[in-house]
């Protein structure tokens, strides 16, 4: 039995590729410095690789995303950024001031870069794979050379239309492109060939997407072409594929299954069996979640994969860059937790022990016994926990009254005017305050001090706003790092790192926090902050939370109980400070639900479960008495698919992100019928830093106006101003305000 482990996390031990990436960009290390610095990481990858596994791929290490670098091999490079000019026309395309768009790779949080097909024409412009590849061969190491399938490659780009761009749609769209694509790809596996390579390994993770019938001959006839040329190895993930027997049947030498997502391929597989002749490449360790595996059950279904298929390959399930390098260097986990962790590197030992276990070697035989007794030990249980959510009946999901009714109550007491004007929460975070806040953590400042700096911040934000005429004020966020973060260090039952750092965008990292046991909240979270903030002023201030579903989302979470379960013990801990805020005499409360729609499934048909729990977790911690205004913010634009669902939120106001998408934005409320609640179009787009003119403001809102009443209609930028200086914001505000007053006047005289 042979191993196989791919997309191990880049970023380092130390995030060396962050500072490696970030020292170029502002000039401190030479071109030849820069490629020297990757190229250790590149060994240092394959090092990690060859001591725990016997097939690993190149073309890992991307300088910033691996459908970019897919895109410059193919010559898929709009014409706006001219001639190919190496990395300066790469770093432009990824960040310049016309970047390629970005969005969510298939249902995760890393992000890449939208490959544009201005034309169906491809010329290969670096042959990127054969790079690595040889670069890896020169050191006598013969590596997987890994490519983006076509058909992959194709549902991740979007295509011209008259006013924009969109995805492939019909069967002669992507008949059309995989003709003219086929050929380059064709040209790098012959060059593969050339340079000593057997095999090359073709992600094709859109299989796991609702894939049509046509889609599939299609696809069946690509892999026919290209295996005239190499032995293909296909691999899917994130979720079984949307048609097993179509999969099987693919022309090539080995396929890839995700055997951790659901149980559908592991039932498919049983069912349908699986082709002789062709390698199973079976994903068994979870490349996505932090946990152990437990070793044991893992060699029961490796097991049972053998009867099946005649030759397996175990692997990962999918990209191990959703991990962290390391658990190694984390030393202040809750007791107990550490050991029952696994990252990247810990998930290469995992597959290097399931292997020997299966071939019978006694000392791995040892660690799947112990694997197994810990992942039976319960862990962070707290009945008290369990039973609240239990007990939990219809009525805790439902406001008390209807929103007709709710309505006039909050009007009565926030007597806002029409087009009331807010923002999404927080205010710059300039580097004074993230050094005030390193310096506490590490203890060159007190608490007392730290405490009195955030509170100068929270006047001087309240004090502005006020100059500024807002209608509805916030705090300004500034102590917190991360909207998900801070209260993941509040709330017990979710663990936070030190060093647990993972890749979301070039060279962007977070730390996601750890789901590990039954949560709640040992005390407020917010209300100190919140509630000096209302005391500085007679307008409304938002109580400001992270909702449920974002918190889960952007989180690990444990695999004992349901999604839906955990998502309902998180949203009674926010429930408590949602009451604990009003009683503080808080008037409106936002619960941000930035990540509600990402957590969706790949297939449609796996959406009403999801969506029916994310609903049921928003108005579990948002059931405020009827007099208090709940608020959420969502910062995406691809409503229409998801309106309904976000209806049954039952909020009472919602801010969106449109200032790029007004269009598209609109036509959802527009088909929707009687939209009822309030509704925040983002009059300006925050990621710029460009300061919005009165006219594009005022268009923007004229616009929502003639789509919908103005008086469901608010005012506010599209996000939150937590990246943007203060020189940005201010004048940004102000056109806001005024074309709002504007507006206002004109509307009180029709
Ligand atoms: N309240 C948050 C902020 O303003 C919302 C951020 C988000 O939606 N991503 O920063
Ligand atoms: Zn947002």
């Amino acid at each position: 039995m042979k191993t196989l482990a791919y997309g191990f996390p880049k970023l380092g031990e130390k995030r060396e590729f962050k500072n490696l990436l970030e020292n170029y960009w502002k000039g401190r290390i030479s071109d030849v410095e820069f490629v020297e610095g990757m190229n250790s990481l590149r060994d240092w990858m394959a090092s990690l690789y060859r001591e725990h596994v016997d097939l690993f791929p190149s073309n890992e290490l991307s300088y910033y995303d691996f459908v970019l670098d897919m895109a410059i091999t193919l010559g898929v490079i709009p014409k706006r950024f001219g001639e190919y000019e190496g990395l300066r026309t790469y770093f432009e395309m990824a960040r310049g001031k016309e970047a390629l768009e970005m969005t969510k790779y298939f249902n995760t949080n890393y992000h890449y870069l939208v490959p544009e097909l201005e034309e169906r024409v491809f010329e290969p412009i670096r042959n990127i794979p054969l790079e690595e590849y040889t670069y890896f061969k020169e050191k006598g190491l013969d590596t997987l050379p890994k490519v983006i399938a076509p058909y992959t490659f194709l549902k991740l780009s979007k295509i011209p239309t008259e006013n924009g761009f969109r995805r492939i749609e019909s069967l002669r769209e992507l008949e059309e492109y995989l003709k003219a694509l086929l050929p380059v790809y064709e040209e790098i596996l012959e060059s593969l060939k050339v340079a000593g390579a057997k095999v090359v390994l073709m992600e094709d993770p859109a299989l796991c997407l609702d894939v049509e019938d046509w889609a599939w001959d299609l696809v069946h006839d690509a892999y026919d072409v290209l295996s005239e040329h190499l032995d293909i190895y296909v691999i899917t993930y994130y979720d079984s594929v949307s048609d097993y027997e179509k999969f099987v049947d693919l022309p090539v030498r080995a396929l890839g299954l995700d055997f951790v997502s659901n149980g559908e391929n592991l039932e498919n597989l049983k069912r349908y069996g699986f082709p002789e002749g062709k390698i199973l490449i079976a994903g068994v360790i979870n490349g996505r979640n932090v946990w152990r595996a437990n070793l044991k059950e893992k060699l029961t279904l490796v097991e049972e994969l053998s009867k099946v298929a005649v030759e397996v390959v175990i692997s990962n399930s999918c990209p191990l860059f959703h991990l962290p390098v390391s658990v190694q260097p984390e030393d202040s986990l809750p007791e107990g937790l550490k050991e029952r962790l696994s990252f990247a590197k810990e998930k290469l030992w995992e597959l290097r022990v399931l292997k020997l276990a299966f071939e019978g070697d006694p000392e791995s035989l040892k660690e799947v016994e112990r694997s197994a007794e810990l992942s039976k030990r319960p862990f962070g249980v707290r009945e008290d926990v369990r039973r609240r959510v239990a007990s939990l009946r219809e009525e805790d999901f439902q406001r008390e009254l209807p929103y007709v009714e709710r309505v006039k109550l909050q009007r009565e007491i926030l007597k806002l005017p029409v087009l009331p004007t807010t923002t999404i929460g927080s205010f710059p975070q300039t580097e004074e305050v993230k050094k005030k806040r390193a310096d506490y953590v590490s203890g060159k400042v007190t608490e007392g001090e730290y405490k009195d700096f955030i509170r100068k911040q929270i006047e001087r934000v309240v004090r502005l706003q006020e100059e500024l005429r807002l209608d509805v004020l916030v705090h300004g966020e500034f102590e917190r790092t991360d909207m998900v973060e801070f209260f993941a260090q509040k709330l017990e039952g979710v663990a936070t790192t030190k060093h647990g750092w993972v890749l979301s965008y070039g060279s962007r990292v977070y730390r996601p926090p750890i789901v590990y046991g039954d949560v709640f909240r040992p005390s407020p979270m917010t209300v100190e902050e919140i509630s000096y903030a209302q005391s500085l002023t007679k307008k409304p201030v938002k109580g400001m939370l992270t909702g449920p579903v974002t918190i889960l989302n952007w989180s690990y979470h444990r695999e004992d109980i349901s999604k839906e379960e955990i998502a309902y013990q998180i949203a009674l801990a926010l429930l408590d400070e949602v009451k604990d805020l009003e009683k503080a005499g808080i008037r409106i409360i936002q619960i941000d639900e930035p990540a509600f729609r990402e957590g969706a499934p790949l297939k449609k048909r796996d959406w009403p479960k999801y969506f029916g729990w994310a609903v049921k977790a928003f108005r579990l911690c948002s059931k405020a008495s009827p007099q208090v205004q709940v608020h959420t913010h969502m910062c995406y634009s691809e409503f229409n698919e998801v309106i309904d669902y976000i209806h049954q939120m039952d909020f009472d106001v919602v801010s969106i992100e449109a200032s790029r998408s007004k269009g598209e934005i609109l036509s959802a409320f527009e088909s929707f019928k009687n939209w009822d609640r309030q509704i925040g179009i983002g009059v300006y787009d925050v990621h710029s830093p460009v300061v919005p003119t009165k006219e594009q403001i005022r268009a923007v809102l004229e616009r929502a106006m003639r789509v919908l009443p103005v008086e469901l209609l608010w005012v506010n930028p599209d996000c939150g101003l937590k990246t943007r200086r203060w020189e940005e914001v201010i004048p940004s505000l102000k056109n806001m305000v005024e074309v709002a007053r504007e507006l206002r006047e004109k509307v009180s005289q029709r």
